[in-house]
C-alpha cells in the first residue's frame, strides 16, 4: 500500500467528513511498519499520534481547526521537540532529550498537525546519501539496494513511500532538494534567514535552512506560509513580510523570464537528464514564458568553497560535544584530555571526523587566509553571480543531481565522489536563495529525474508558480 495523496486533496475529504485524521494516521502507521526495512525512521510516536488524531477530528467538527489541520508529519532528528529523543543521527545523542520545541514545530503544532515520528539522517546532516547514519543506512522507496539521496533521507522516505503526508527536512547543501528529487517528491529550501532556526541542531550556521517534503508544490507552499516569518528567538531569522504562496500560484507563465545557465548545461550533463529537462523547458516556451540563457561564471568553484566553509562551521559547531557539556562520554577514560579524545572518537562517525578535522586545518593559522579567508572571499562572488543573473531573469532552472538514485556503497569509499554529487545544489547555500525541486520525469530505470528551479532572496513565490506548473504540465 501507498498511500500518496497531496494534503490540499486529503483536506478536502477531510472537511467533507469522508476521511478523519484518526484513519489516516493509523494508515501511515501501518506503512510504516511493513516498511521498515527502508529504515526511516528513529523513533514513532504511535499512540500519541493516534491520540492527537482525535483531539484533531473533534476540532474539525467543532469549527476550530488551524490552517494545517491533520497534516501528518515527520520530522528529521536533528530538530528539537519538546521530551523526544534527538539523535541527529549520531551515537553522540544517542540518549539527549531535547527540553524544548524548535519554532517550526511550535508553529506547526499551533496549525494542528500530527507528528508522526522522528526521521533518520546522515550522521549531523553531512551526507549526500543517507548512508553516514549511526543507525543505518536508508533505502531507496523504489529499489532497495540503492540510496535514497541525503541528508535527509528518512524525511524523504517517508513522503515518498507514504508514511506520512508531509515531513521537515534540512538543507545546508542540498539536503532537502537532492533527495526529493532522486525518490520523484517535491523538496524546498527556503531563503536563508526566512525560516527560524532555533531548535535546530547546528551543522554550518550560515548556510542552515529548513524545509518541508512534500508531494506537492502547492503542500510545500501551504507549510512554508505556517513556518516562516520573524522569530525573536533566532537573530538570523529576518523581519521580511510572509506573502500569500498559495494564492500567488496563478499557473501564469506569459511574460515569465527563465534562466538557464550555460555551465550547468554543458556538454557534461548526463543525456537522459538533459533530455527530460529538455522536455519541461519546451512547454514553459510553450505556455509563453521566455527562456533566457545565462552566467554563473565561478560555477566551478562551489564545490569547493562550501565544503571549506561548511567544514569550518561544522568544527567550530561540534566542539560543544566533548563528554563534559554535551553528548556521549566514554567509558574508557584515565584522565580529563583522555575523557574529550575517547568521547569524541568513539561518539561521532568517519565522516564527520573528516570534516572536523578539514574545517579545524582551514582555520588553522597559517592556513586560515590561503583557505577560509578566500572562500569568504569566493563565496561573494558566487553571491554576485546570482545578483547579475537575477537582473535578466525571475528564475533559474537547473538539474538536481547528476544522476538518478545510485547503489548504496558506491560513493562510500571515494568521499569526493560523494561531495561532487552536490554540485548543482550548494550554490543556492552559497548565496542564500531558495531552491525548489519538483519531479521532471524518470530515466530508462524508471528511477526519478528532479528539476530545481532558483529564484532571488525572499522570492519563493515565484518558484512555487513555476514549480507548480513544471509539476502539472506533462
Ligand atoms: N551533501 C552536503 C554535505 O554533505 C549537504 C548536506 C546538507 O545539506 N545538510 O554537506
Amino acid at each position: 500500500m501507498n498511500i500518496r495523496e497531496t494534503y490540499s486533496s486529503f483536506r478536502e475529504k477531510l472537511f467533507n467528513g469522508d476521511e478523519s485524521v484518526e484513519s489516516r494516521v493509523s494508515e501511515h502507521l501501518a506503512v510504516i511498519d511493513s516498511r521498515k526495512s527502508l529504515n526511516a525512521f528513529l523513533s514513532v510516536f504511535n499512540d500519541e499520534a493516534s491520540l492527537r488524531a482525535r483531539a484533531i477530528d473533534e476540532k474539525i467538527k467543532q469549527g476550530t481547526a488551524g490552517p494545517l489541520a491533520g497534516m501528518v508529519i515527520a520530522v528529521k532528528d536533528v530538530l528539537c521537540m519538546d521530551g523526544k529523543v534527538t539523535t541527529c543521527g549520531s551515537k553522540m545523542l544517542e540518549n539527549y532529550q531535547a527540553i524544548y520545541d524548535a519554532t517550526v514545530i511550535q508553529k506547526l503544532r499551533d496549525a494542528d498537525v500530527v507528528f508522526i515520528g522522528k526521521t533518520n539522517m546522515d550522521e549531523f546532516a553531512m551526507g549526500s546519501s543517507g548512508e553516514n547514519s549511526a543507525y543505518g543506512a536508508t533505502k531507496h522507496p523504489m529499489d532497495e539496494s540503492r540510496v535514497p539521496g541525503g541528508s535527509s533521507s528518512g524525511s524523504c522516505v517517508a513522503v515518498a513511500a507514504g508514511m506520512s503526508t508531509a515531513s521537515l527536512g534540512t538543507d545546508t547543501g542540498g539536503s532537502i532538494r537532492q533527495p526529493a528529487g532522486l525518490c520523484g517528491i517535491v523538496g524546498l529550501k527556503p531563503t536563508y534567514g526566512r525560516v527560524s532556526r532555533y531548535g535546530l541542531v547546528a551543522f554550518a550556521s550560515s548556510f542552515d535552512q529548513i524545509g518541508p517534503f512534500t508531494n506537492s508544490t502547492k503542500d510545500a507552499a501551504r507549510i512554508l506560509q505556517v513556518i516562516a516569518g520573524k522569530d525573536e528567538l533566532d537573530s538570523t531569522c529576518a523581519d521580511v513580510a510572509v506573502p500569500d504562496y498559495l494564492n500567488a500560484i496563478d499557473g501564469k507563465m506569459k511574460g515569465k523570464k527563465i534562466g538557464l545557465p550555460k555551465e550547468y548545461f554543458s556538454d557534461a550533463l548526463n543525456p537522459e537528464i538533459r533530455s527530460v529537462l529538455q522536455k519541461k523547458i519546451d512547454l514553459l516556451l510553450h505556455a509563453g514564458a521566455e527562456i533566457v540563457e545565462v552566467s554563473l561564471p565561478n560555477s566551478e568553484y562551489t564545490i569547493s568553497t562550501y565544503y571549506i566553509l561548511a567544514t569550518a562551521e561544522a568544527s567550530s559547531n561540534l566542539a560543544r560535544y566533548d563528554g563534559a557539556r554535551y553528548g556521549f562520554r566514554s567509558p574508557n577514560v584515565k584522565d580529563l584530555q583522555s575523557m574529550f579524545v575517547r568521547s569524541r572518537s568513539e561518539g561521532f562517525g568517519r565522516e564527520v571526523k573528516r570534516r572536523i578535522m578539514l574545517g579545524t586545518y582551514v582555520l588553522s593559522s597559517g592556513y586560515y587566509d590561503a583557505y577560509y579567508r578566500k572562500a569568504q572571499q569566493v563565496r561573494r562572488l558566487i553571491q554576485n553571480d546570482f545578483i547579475n543573473a537575477f537582473q535578466q531573469v525571475d528564475c533559474i532552472l537547473t538539474p538536481i543531481a547528476p544522476t538518478t538514485a545510485f547503489k548504496l556503497g558506491e560513493k562510500m569509499d571515494d568521499p569526493l565522489q560523494m561531495y561532487l554529487n552536490d554540485i548543482y545544489t550548494v550554490s543556492a547555500n552559497l548565496a542564500g536563495i531558495p531552491g525548489l525541486c519538483v519531479p521532471a520525469g524518470a530515466d530508462s530505470n524508471g528511477l526519478p529525474i528532479g528539476i530545481q528551479i532558483l529564484g532571488k532572496q525572499f522570492d519563493e513565490t515565484t518558484i512555487f508558480n513555476v514549480g507548480d506548473f513544471l509539476e502539472t504540465v506533462n
